[in-house]
């Protein structure tokens, strides 16, 4: 495949979805750089997680795409207050239909601070991994919103930035299918072994989806996409 010669920019957390979508850019831009945001999450595994992923990155099969990486901290989130991803209180459902672990404006501050920083670095494309199709309820990572902010950035930086969104329709188990596809067993391993998911931020015991504590929504949904992935494998 010919490569496309724009340069991107991954929102990377360290996570699965941030970590598959790192390889899908790797496999199709010229230049690709990585942002990640401290914004005083509950864990600080998750961003000791990008630099293992990254390093493992560097030894697949597309040498000279990754580039430099960027840690902005985002202090500001945390003096808004007021979820379960930064201060010590349980993952519940609030009245309004979302789940407390929501960050109210996480997504768009977490691109716009992305395009400010693309326009400086001149890259064109922001790659996230937010998905509809496991739709935890964030209004922030639904297709459209993301539509319209791309709209938004690109006549506020007077720059055609594009949103490329490549788990936007996949669920966990494509998710695991697509990493199988891009970098085969060994990037499956990588991100099984060194990405992180689970809310609580337990790394503990090595499961067969990866690190979790195995309770929490983000384990649950992880392990379940696994086991459908593996399921699917099998009796095809
Ligand atoms: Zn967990």
């Amino acid at each position: 495949m010919t490569l496309d010669s724009r340069r991107a920019l991954v929102l990377f957390s360290g996570g699965q979805d941030s970590a598959t979508c790192l390889a899908w850019a790797l496999s199709r831009y010229a230049v690709v750089e990585t942002i990640g945001f401290d914004y005083g999450q509950r864990h600080h595994v998750e961003l000791a997680c990008r630099e293992q992923l990254r390093r493992g990155l560097l030894q697949m099969h597309w040498p000279g795409v990754l580039g430099d990486d960027h840690l902005l901290h985002v202090d500001v989130l945390r003096e808004l207050g007021g979820s379960a991803m930064q201060d010590e209180v349980a993952i519940r459902m609030q009245a309004d239909g979302l789940p407390n672990t929501f960050v109210p404006g996480r997504n768009l501050l977490f691109f716009t601070l992305a395009a400010a920083l693309a326009y400086r670095r001149g890259l064109t494309v922001l790659v996230g991994g937010m998905s509809e199709t496991d739709y935890s309820g964030y209004p922030d990572c639904r297709d459209n919103t993301l539509k319209a902010l791309q709209v938004a950035l690109s006549l506020g930086v007077e720059r055609p930035l594009v949103i490329a969104t490549p788990l936007m329709w996949r669920d966990k188990a494509q998710t695991w299918a697509l990493a199988q596809a891009l970098g085969g067993e060994a990037l499956v391993e990588l991100i099984r072994r060194d990405s992180h998911t689970c809310y609580l931020g337990e790394r503990g015991a090595l499961h067969d989806w990866g690190h979790g504590c195995g309770q929490c929504p983000a384990c649950q949904l992880r392990a379940h996409g696994w086991a459908e992935w593996k399921r699917k494998s099998v009796s095809q």
